[in-house]
């Protein structure tokens, strides 16, 4: 992509209505706009983002044995009078009436209706276990909508379900969806720790949040440091074996949310210097719910002694727009945003320190030409402006890898290449910062 045929709008002011780093960033960096409280347009640069988040997440999920559906936006209220829900909702319902005067709402989440798919087609134990899951935009009537993405009132979220005949078939869905969401984050170079959580509207007993740390997250936190240093599961983990001793292992040393914090056990458990007390972004939240919404809405499966039971289910969410911010919190230096690699909207840029000079144009054609034959994302920044506006531009936009191209270098046949993630820089011959983009 050329910047001069790019759709970038960068501002050059900070945004004041932006109260959190990532919120400024996203703004700053032409990422998205907003068109209402907690409503937001996601530009170019943002929709890459977007798109590379939802890449991974769909990937795990599917790797996790879970399959893709898609259910709308709008769902009728009837649906959830039978699971009691929709006058239990409240204002964070958006309730919504259609020329007929029918009950519609757009939908905070999916429970009732993928049960309402469940009973209609499955009937028997041998379908299960099954695992259904979407990633659609949902709408919560936020009394504080604040921090951009992080807490907006319409945000895309994955949203996975999951049927069993038992509960201890439902531990084990849960166990996969825990494990897959372990992968799903160090993926995008995140640390989100699971925390043992309270279980909400969504009802049930057993629930875990993935809480990435930082400051100004919205969540308390408890936890001993050492699950800061835990192995993540490897792409060949069996998702068909006994997933327990991974989920023993990162539930064992203490942390759970402020809701279900239990003060004399986190002292009891946890030494003195392992003690972290601090703040997170609540990233994904998993729940085992058991026969709620099963026994509401009579969804049934015929067991192997062929009498009827009422399917056990779990619901596993993972908050795929406030990652984009949850990122960035974790992600940014005072110049801009630095992008992990598995996520960022391009992999390289190239800059063209003198836009005038045929010799500088030249090579910033061969390069770009190459890297997008090698299949390679890149920008190509053949704007008028000056190298330092360049140069800001390629930080705060937080590309992980700069081509610098400027005339002296290349009277010697070099390019300099620099990461943004730790600022280091070398100087070497166009062919071998190709090279390095080479699978
Ligand atoms: P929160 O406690 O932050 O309000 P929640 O517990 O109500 O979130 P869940 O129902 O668990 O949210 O939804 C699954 C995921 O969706 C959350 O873990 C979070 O990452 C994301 N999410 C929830 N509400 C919002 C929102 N208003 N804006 C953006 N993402 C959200
Ligand atoms: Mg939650």
């Amino acid at each position: 992509m050329r910047l001069s045929r790019f759709f970038l709008p960068i501002l050059k002011e900070t945004p004041k209505e932006a109260e959190i780093v990532s919120h400024r960033l996203m703004l700053r960096a032409g990422m998205m706009r907003q068109e209402a409280a907690g409503i937001y347009s996601w530009l170019p640069l943002g929709i890459r983002v977007l798109k590379n988040i939802e890449r991974i997440v769909r990937e795990e999920q599917n790797r996790a044995g879970a399959i893709e559906v898609l259910m709308p936006t709008l769902q009728l209220a009837d649906l959830w009078r039978e699971s009691g829900r929709y006058d239990a909702y409240g204002p964070e319902m958006l309730r919504i009436q259609d020329r007929h005067k029918r009950e519609l709402l757009y939908g905070p989440t999916n429970e009732e209706m993928i049960t309402a798919i469940f009973r209609t087609f499955v009937k028997s134990y041998r379908s299960l276990p099954l695992n259904l899951y979407h990633i659609q935009w949902k709408f919560r009537d936020e009394q504080r909508p604040r921090f951009g993405v992080m807490r907006g009132r319409e945000f895309l979220m994955k949203d996975a379900y999951s049927f069993d005949i038992d509960e201890d078939a439902a531990r084990r869905s849960y166990n996969r969806m825990f494990v897959a969401y372990l992968r799903t984050f160090a993926r995008m170079g995140l640390k989100a720790i699971p925390m043992r959580a309270e279980t909400g509207p969504i009802g049930g007993d057993l629930s875990h949040e993935f809480i990435v740390l930082a400051e100004t997250g919205e969540s308390g936190v408890y936890c001993n440091s050492d699950v800061l240093n835990l192995p993540i599961p490897g792409e060949d983990i069996d998702y068909d074996g006994d997933l327990t001793p991974i989920v023993k292992q990162w539930t064992q040393p203490y942390a759970a949310t402020e809701d279900v914090h239990d003060n004399a056990r986190f002292e009891s458990e946890v030494p003195n210097d392992k003690r972290i007390h601090t703040r997170g972004i609540e990233v994904g939240q998993i729940f085992y719910f058991g026969t709620k919404y099963s026994d509401a809405m009579k969804a049934m499966v015929t067991g192997a002694d062929g009498a009827e039971r009422l399917i056990h289910g779990g619901s596993y969410g993972v908050g795929v727009s406030r990652l984009v911010g949850a990122i960035i919190e974790a992600c940014h230096d005072e110049n801009g945003i630095k992008w992990p690699e598995s996520i960022a909207p391009f992999r390289v840029s190239i800059l063209n320190l003198k836009q005038d000079s045929a010799e500088t144009g030249a090579a910033c054609e061969e390069l770009y030409d190459k890297l997008n034959a090698q299949g390679i994302d890149v920008l190509y920044d053949d704007s008028d402006q000056r190298p330092g506006g360049k140069f800001a531009t390629a930080d705060l936009i937080g590309v992980p890898w700069q081509i610098l191209v400027g005339p002296k270098g290349l009277a010697e046949g070099k390019v300099e290449l620099k990461r943004r993630v730790d600022g280091s820089r070398e100087m070497l011959s166009p062919a071998d910062a190709l090279a390095r983009f080479a699978a």
